[in-house]
């Protein structure tokens, strides 16, 4: 298949890599060729690691990266199969980006999404083919990890939903369906856990050693609430809370006030060194 990707960022080059590696020809495009070249360059790096880890032969990194092709522009978006926007999250540029593909690719592409929380309905209206249109919500990193959500619209068709799953099966991951719903299905359960988390807390309730313990001894989850909220970042968790707050007008989704205050610290996780553990050290160390 040939596959357009809009955004060379984290998700992108991550979505570039997999599809590459299940032997799709990738354009891979950011708002320049610079940009896209870096994510190509990303790519390219996390390939190196594995073969140096012995996990991949060198012959078939190259053949993966090969299949990659950076662009500052969409030009080559006319004979795409499919293009998968991962670009910024924020509804204004989304719009215009597929406002401006419904120009540039031809009449048998399919478009899809990555975002984690715009409605699917809403994007696909701005586009010339609603029926043609799907969410496919990717978890980071990429490559490794095995679950895709599937989001139709309201508009989107049966043909639609087929193809997306047998994209999915081909990159060899694990489709779900969730309807068009704020954070959709993995973020919707998540979230609120790491933020009731958060809750306990500030409220007292135990220490982040011992609630982290609590949750992965006690719910077998293989990392704890508060060491994942630091892993996706406690200003995301925040965002994603309000958004689901604002869609919902249900407050159980408000963020819990120490989650707040962290983010107004600027202790947003493991990306700036602290959150709710103090990553400085050779080892995290629990901040409270
Ligand atoms: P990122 O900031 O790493 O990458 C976004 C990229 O989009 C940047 O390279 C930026 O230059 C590019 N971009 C901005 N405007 C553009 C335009 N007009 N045309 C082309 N490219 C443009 O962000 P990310 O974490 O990769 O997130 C991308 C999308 O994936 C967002 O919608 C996000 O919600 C979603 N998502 C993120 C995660 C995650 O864990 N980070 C998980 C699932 C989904």
């Amino acid at each position: 298949m040939r596959i357009g990707i809009v955004g060379a960022g984290l998700m992108g080059h991550g979505i570039a890599q997999a599809a590459a590696a299940a032997g799709h020809e990738v354009m891979l495009t950011d708002v320049d060729l610079a940009r896209a070249e870096a994510g190509r360059a990303r790519v390219e790096e996390a390939l190196r690691r594995l073969v140096a880890k012995g996990r991949m032969e060198a012959a078939a990194a190259d053949a993966i990266l090969l299949r990659i092709t950076p662009g500052g522009d969409r030009a080559g978006f006319s004979a795409a199969d499919l293009v998968i926007e991962a670009a910024s999250e924020n509804v204004e540029l989304k719009t215009r980006i597929f406002a401006g593909l419904a120009r540039e690719v031809g009449p048998q592409t399919v478009l899809a999404t990555n975002t984690s929380s715009i409605s699917i309905t809403r994007l696909a209206s701005a586009t010339d083919r609603p029926d043609r249109f799907v969410g496919l919500h990717f978890f980071n990193p990429v490559p490794v990890m095995r679950l895709v959500e599937i989001i139709p619209g309201l508009a989107t068709s049966e043909g639609t939903r087929a193809f997306a799953r047998a994209f999915v099966d081909s990159l060899g991951k694990t489709a779900i369906v969730s309807e068009d719903s704020p954070s959709f299905i993995v973020n919707r359960v998540l979230c609120p856990m790491m933020n009731e988390a958060i809750f306990a807390l500030g409220e007292g309730v135990g220490s982040v050693e011992d609630i982290d313990t609590g949750l992965t001894l006690g719910a077998n989850h293989p990392m704890g609430p508060l060491a994942l909220a630091d892993f996706v970042g406690l200003d995301t968790l925040h965002a994603i809370m309000l958004v689901m707050l604002e869609a919902t007008g249900d407050p159980k989704y408000r963020p819990a006030p120490l989650l707040t205050k962290y983010v107004e610290a600027g202790w947003h996780g493991r990306k700036t060194g602290r959150g709710f553990y103090d990553y400085s050290g050779p080892t995290p160390v629990p901040t409270r």
